[in-house]
């Protein structure tokens, strides 16, 4: 038996999903698809990739910026405006500061001689966004909270990845995080959410004055 994990609130489904609320629309579009009733407060965590696809065919995330408001109709493809929670999941300026900072991070790693990254904490859907942007030009393991994570496991991703990113302040458990706060040089903390600052963390622990030891956030204990 699965235990509790399994399922998750619906709000903070659609919260993780970059969606600001009402919910009434989305919980209209995923009982039209046959994924939840409304009736149910929980849903399971099996169903997230069809809900985040279900979602985004009906609805395009729009922060409350005037500008993009403003330039939302460009993006629509058929679909509805829905309001974003944070500017980085707005369709319209969000993706391109992601992307932007993405394509400067995948640049200071390739002049760094690094490749291989392992993002230990981030949502899903931040993990999603990730690959998405450095689709085949950075090697990414991504480790979230839904897969048991071993000390054996930590220590093969050490071995393998160019660099370490502690990804704090996010939803990844405390007892995950401290298999990689060894003191280990590769291992860089970044304490801020977004794509967009982690690729910022990442740019400056590329930069060549920055050996080991440098400019490289290590454990605090
Ligand atoms: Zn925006």
């Amino acid at each position: 038996m699965r235990g509790a994990d399994d399922s998750i609130a619906k709000e903070a489904l659609f919260r993780e999903l970059g969606y600001a609320g009402p919910w009434e629309p989305l919980e209209q579009a995923l009982a039209e698809a046959g994924l939840t009733s409304p009736r149910k407060q929980r849903i399971s965590r099996q169903k997230i990739e069809r809900v985040r696809e279900t979602l985004r065919a009906r609805f395009a995330l729009v922060c409350g910026r005037g500008d993009c408001q403003a330039g939302a109709a460009e993006i629509l493809a058929g679909r509805r405006p829905a309001l974003a929670l944070r500017q980085a999941d707005c369709e319209v300026c969000g993706g391109s500061v992601n992307r932007h900072a993405v394509d400067q991070m995948v640049a200071a790693c390739q002049r760094a001689g690094f490749r291989r990254f392992c993002v230990v904490g981030g949502s899903p859907e931040a993990h999603r966004q990730l690959e998405e942007l450095a689709a085949g030009r950075l090697e990414l393991r991504l480790v979230g909270n839904e897969r048991r994570h071993t000390h054996r496991d930590a220590e093969a991703n050490l071995r393998w990845a160019d660099r370490v990113i502690i990804w704090g302040s996010t939803q990844i458990a405390h007892k995950v995080t401290e298999l990689y706060a060894a003191g280990n040089p590769k291992v860089v903390t970044v304490h801020k959410r977004g794509v967009a600052e982690l690729a910022r963390a990442v740019i400056s622990a590329c930069k060549p004055g920055d050996a080991p030891g440098g400019g490289i956030s290590g454990p605090a204990t």
